[in-house]
């Protein structure tokens, strides 16, 4: 018999694998299915190599271990294709609200309050004491008005949408005036003025790019026009010779002429910043304060919730807002209704809101406490990285992040790891190594910057974590 028939022979018949030890708990855990279609496979892959005469896998069939090292094989791509791709990663980025990282981390209140309703049956849309149908948001209602001040609020997926919605039910096919100044793009292809079309908006862009004055609202407004919008330039700053428009002007021209005013926020908190000794942002409650009838704000950035869009403002805008068939394309569902209600309700404890949710733990924590970190971390990484970088501990600022105060940046300290290679190999060394650390079961996320791979500590929350990611790192 020559080696291709021995190696057919020797290949394990589909119910003889699926018999085997190694792969029968994975059977009873990920079902007998989806295990044999691997083996299946498997085979085939086995057999197109036999009749192509392979050497390597002629060898190995032919050694003892061959059935088990394939059922082990079986067993990791099962595994594999059972993984999910979306999993957790330690943010050393420096960035506080990071997009692509997912955002704010859920207070524990909030996970509980999901998992309670996540399991069961809930009251989301029925009125207990009326025994009919109900409104989802007035699980919510009564405590963001409680502390913005607001009249009535609506919530919707995420603030883009919350956007789309309020301009599409109150300036449908009519000018929407805004400032050239404030016509942002937000990343991930959120533009005002293509939003503002997706609505059926017209956009009546006024002033320059570094001026606008009160006249040219004034100009600007006519039969047609039903909104003046405002957009917080939440990731840019536009300095030196300016001029922007108060609240209180708009408000005042809006009430005039007859039209909307809406302050689109965009990171929207619902506490004074300087209180964490961060510069001030305008809050939730100053903005309504200040005459805007509608404001939109996210939940998932500065307040430190749950993925959400957050409508505020007048009665009987907010009833409109939610008799828009769009609002059921654009409503959440009782997971994060649970989440963002249980956060808000947070906000009613000022005292300890840096104790309970996480981003504003990481906003409010001192260089000190963080240096003390890094001073603590140092000495692993450099036994670790020996051989591969230069470790030191440097000043380094992170940010907010996701459009919150651009440019005031928080005084953070960094592990900064600079590699060791020949000449001309750096470049190549230093993606090695962030490779390296994207790669750990729990990858570890950093910057690079200047030649280094850079972690700024702020946001590590369980710091034995990161010590047992690098015992797993490569010398
Ligand atoms: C972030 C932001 C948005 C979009 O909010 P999402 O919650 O990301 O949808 C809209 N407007 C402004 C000013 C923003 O900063």
């Amino acid at each position: 018999m020559n080696s291709q028939s021995k190696a057919f022979k020797a290949l394990p018949s589909v119910d003889r694998a699926l018999q085997s030890e190694v792969l029968r708990p994975l059977i009873d855990d990920i079902g007998h299915e989806a295990v044999k279609e691997v083996i299946r496979l498997k085979l085939e892959e086995a057999r197109t190599l036999i009749i192509k005469g392979d050497e390597a896998l002629l060898e190995a069939i032919a050694s003892d271990s061959y059935l088990n090292d394939f059922y082990c094989e079986v067993a990791n791509d099962v595994r594999a294709s059972f993984s999910s791709s979306l999993v957790p990663v330690i943010n050393l980025t420096g960035t506080v609200v990071h997009t692509n990282l997912g955002r704010a981390q859920l207070p524990e209140e909030a996970i509980a309050a999901m998992t309670t309703v996540a399991a069961q049956a809930t009251n989301l849309e029925f009125d207990l004491e009326a025994g009919k149908r109900g409104d989802r948001d007035l699980h919510i209602d009564a405590s963001i008005c409680q502390i913005t001040g607001a009249e009535a609020a609506t919530v919707v997926n995420n603030n883009a949408a919350a956007v789309l919605l309020v301009l599409n039910t109150l300036a449908f096919r009519k000018d929407v005036v805004i400032s050239r100044g404030e016509l942002v793009e937000i990343g991930g292809a959120f533009r005002i003025p293509d939003v503002m079309k997706s609505a059926g908006c017209t956009l009546v862009e006024i002033g320059t790019t570094n001026r606008t004055h009160l006249k040219d609202y004034e100009a600007a407004i006519n039969s047609n026009t039903g909104m003046l919008m405002k957009v917080h330039t939440s990731n840019y700053e536009i300095r030196g010779f300016t001029n922007s428009v108060s609240e209180e002007q708009i408000s005042q021209l809006a009430q005039e002429a007859g039209v909307t005013f809406v302050s689109d926020l965009g990171s929207g908190t619902l506490v004074d910043l300087n209180k964490f000794g961060l510069p001030h942002e305008p809050t939730v409650t100053e903005t309504l304060e200040k005459g805007a009838d509608i404001v939109t704000f996210s939940g998932d950035k500065l307040l430190g919730g749950p993925q959400a869009g957050i409508i505020v403002g007048k009665r009987e805008l907010i009833a409109a807002i939610k008799k828009n068939p769009l609002k059921r394309a654009l409503r959440v569902d009782k997971i994060t209704m649970a989440a963002l209600s249980s956060v808000v309700n947070l906000y009613r404890d000022p005292q300890r809101l840096t104790q309970r949710v996480p981003l504003l733990s990481d906003l409010a924590k001192s260089v000190q406490e963080i240096k003390e970190l890094a001073d603590r971390l140092l000495p692993i990484f450099k036994e670790k990285l020996k051989n591969r970088a230069e470790v030191s501990i440097e000043d380094c600022k992170s940010q907010i992040g996701s459009g919150a105060l651009p440019l005031d940046l928080l005084a953070s300290k960094a592990i900064v790891m600079k590699p060791i290679a020949e000449k001309g190999h750096t470049d190549a060394e230093l993606q090695k190594l962030a490779m390296d650390f994207r790669k750990l079961p729990k990858p570890a996320i950093g910057r690079i910057h200047d030649g280094s791979l850079i972690f700024d500590l702020r946001c590590l929350r369980d710091e034995s974590e990161l010590l047992d990611q690098i015992n797993l790192l490569n010398n």
